[in-house]
């Protein structure tokens, strides 16, 4: 059963959700440690590194890593429940992140693991996951030859994030990736998998995350009938609680009817 965090731009929600969320490190540190109005964790969470955005908007990673494991730990601290995972300084390898940071693939790949290498190291109270990057399938596996060379092994973490899922256009090409690193054993996290990934590859996750919902509402415009009849917000449903959750209602629809089987494939390094 792949477990779904729903993504949210709205820490808050950590109290009321009752479902597990997703929330990212540059989310998180716009509380204040130690204020009166941290949200508590009543429910199960998970943290993102927010890479995305850092790499996009800068180039490179702006935060400190010492300022980074420092802030995940205050965030448990505050929220009182330890996430069930938080994404380590991860380097994603679209084309469009690698021409802003001037970096190759190998550059990115390598950079992950040191992130992985150095938390662990300093920060070991908190559940840092690996992180898989790349672009093509052999990408993919070298970076698993890479982490085998930097002693891990991969198949025997209890989670492993698969990254620079979310901006792809083709589905079958992840959906390959998905089934080959699945059947080498490895319970991954797909970052940011769109529902037409779920339904075909969600089987082989252990767990996705996906704030999908918040960008088509806004992008889109898209306020639900019971928002505009009550006036419940104002503009889109990029932010709402309702909205969100009949997103989830669908990825979990999605999940329940998968159309591909997994197969033990081998692929040559
Ligand atoms: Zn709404």
């Amino acid at each position: 059963m792949t477990c779904f965090y729903l993504g949210t731009h709205r820490p808050r929600w950590l109290e009321k959700a009752n479902v597990p969320l997703f929330i990212s490190y540059s989310t998180l540190s716009k509380y204040k440690h130690g204020g009166d109005h941290f949200p508590k964790g009543l429910t199960l969470w998970a943290g993102d590194s927010g890479a995305y955005s850092e790499l996009d908007e800068h180039g490179e990673w702006t935060v400190d890593q010492d300022v980074y494991g420092g802030a995940v730990y205050r965030f448990m601290e505050d929220i009182g429940t330890p996430p069930m995972f938080f994404s380590p300084q991860d380097w994603m390898c679209e084309p469009h992140i690698l021409a802003k940071t001037g970096l190759t693939v190998r550059d990115h790949q390598e950079y992950t693991i040191d992130s992985v290498v150095y938390l662990r190291r300093e920060f070991p109270h908190a559940p840092w996951i690996p992180v898989l990057q790349g672009w093509t399938m052999q990408d993919y596996l070298h970076h698993l030859e890479m982490y085998r060379l930097a002693g891990f092994d991969l198949a025997a973490e209890p989670l492993v994030g698969l990254g620079s899922v979310c901006r792809r256009q083709s589905t079958s090409e992840i959906g390959a990736i998905v089934t080959m690193l699945h059947s080498r054993g490895l319970r991954l996290h797909g970052f940011g998998v769109k529902l037409k990934g779920l339904e075909k590859y969600g089987h082989m996750l252990t767990s996705a995350d996906s704030l999908a919902w918040s960008y088509d509402a806004r992008k889109g415009g898209i306020k639900l009938v019971e928002c505009a009849v009550e006036n419940a917000h104002i503009g889109p449903c990029n932010n709402c609680f309702r909205y969100a959750m009949q997103y989830r209602d669908k990825v979990l629809e999605a999940l329940a009817s998968p159309k591909q089987f997994s197969m033990p494939l081998e692929f040559s390094a």
